[in-house]
């Protein structure tokens, strides 16, 4: 390398934060009211009004992960039950399975679309399986299709991890709003931050409701008003739940970061775009078209590096764009290369050959709204730099 392609370290993930945040958290901090509060239930109306749904049907939470233990819980999901998800995701997909007392089964992806393979699912299907546990991987859709006629031929529910796509659309529908349970995630790096947060969605209102006693301790209805200007209000624990709440100080950047939530997926749009006409000519795999009829998140644009053709390996390539002065990610080695699964489940990487060859090349760009050309245009030079020697 001549020169790196920029002096200065640009952070992949870097979240886009403006002032009406700042000052929404600074108002929360002189209220005094930091915990959860009028700015969380403002914030679920806002979500829910995004998704085009009742307000009664989402849930706010402190993660996605907590979303998903939450959902899986009020779902009804428990030991001895087998819940069917992707080898080609975050742990938190297959640790909030573990966590609920179920039994994690994987179904390998499209190799394509990098999402579970529905074919793959009705191959894994046994007499205890409860519930197909899919993820929008990159923000790319599954087959949503394909999947709900399986969950309904087998009586299966369905708990979408939505992580990814908060802004994904299937023929018109936002995801999440398909199964019995969508859950989002505020995680710094996701498309809506909250610093750490997450979002239930249900189909049904009582499974909302079931899921926020969950997501605070078990306490019956409400129990975060009782210190409100409406006077002590007792509270009664009717389960054994878990600390799960969000803060208001959380869901005062959430607000104005929904509010911001389709300009920063135009422009995500646009580097997106900008990447795939630039590494046309280079030997790296890029990510598939987007379907028709379908909505991309855009929330990761990762290239796959074949050494055989690339001439490098994934992780020098890593190094490399690092040596460039450019942050880049792993989404992800595929659940089966952890050592706790494999002594835990036994699961080898070969058996999920896809997520397989697909974690071990993969690597996610720089995919920030708050990216200037300039700072894309870094990120290609230095691509196409490693790739072209
Ligand atoms: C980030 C992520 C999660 C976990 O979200 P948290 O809000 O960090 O708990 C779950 N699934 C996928 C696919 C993710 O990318």
């Amino acid at each position: 390398m001549k020169q790196p392609a920029r002096d200065k370290f640009l952070v992949f993930g870097s979240p886009a934060l403006g002032e009406a945040e700042i000052e929404e958290v600074v108002q929360s901090l002189r209220s005094g009211w930091l915990g959860t509060g009028p700015k969380v239930a403002r914030f679920e109306r806002d979500f829910a009004a995004y998704k085009g749904i009742a307000e009664n049907r989402v849930a706010a939470v402190n993660s996605c992960t907590a979303a998903l233990h939450v959902s899986l819980i009020a779902a009804g999901i428990g030991p001895g039950d087998e819940v069917i998800t992707t080898p080609m995701t975050f742990a938190a997909t297959v640790n909030a399975i573990i966590h609920s007392g179920a039994t994690p089964i994987l179904a390998d992806i499209n190799p394509i679309t990098m999402n579970i393979d529905p074919a793959q699912i009705e191959a894994r299907i046994s007499d205890k399986t409860r519930a197909i546990l899919p993820v929008h991987m990159a923000g790319r859709p599954c087959d949503m299709d394909a999947i709900m006629r399986i969950a309904r031929q087998h009586n299966l529910l369905v708990i979408e991890d939505c992580a990814h796509a908060i802004e994904t659309e299937y023929r018109g529908q936002k995801v999440g709003t398909f199964g019995d349970f969508g859950c989002f995630s505020f995680y710094v790096t996701k498309n809506v931050v909250t610093g750490e947060g997450g979002m239930i969605v249900a189909r049904k209102e009582e499974d909302i409701a079931r899921a926020k006693v969950l997501a605070l301790h078990g306490m019956s209805k409400d129990a975060w008003r009782r210190f409100s200007d409406e006077g002590y209000k007792h509270y009664y624990v009717v389960e054994c739940g878990f600390k799960y709440n969000m803060m208001d100080i959380q869901a005062a950047i959430g607000i104005h970061q929904l509010a911001s939530v389709e300009e920063n997926w135009q422009r995500r749009r646009v580097i997106w775009q900008t990447y795939q006409q630039a590494f046309a000519e280079l030997p790296v795999t890029r990510p598939a078209e987007v379907e028709a009829n379908t909505r991309h998140a855009y929330h990761l644009y990762t290239l796959l590096i074949d050494e055989t053709r690339c001439g490098v390996s994934r992780d020098q390539f890593l190094d490399a764009m690092t040596a460039h002065k450019i942050g880049v990610g792993v989404h992800y080695l595929s659940i089966p290369e952890h050592p706790y699964y494999q002594e835990r489940f036994g699961w080898r990487p070969e058996e999920y050959p896809h997520a397989m060859r697909v974690g071990r090349q993969t690597v996610s760009l720089p995919l920030s709204p708050k990216l200037s050309n300039g700072d894309v245009e870094d990120v290609v030079t230095a691509v196409i730099n490693i790739l072209s020697r």
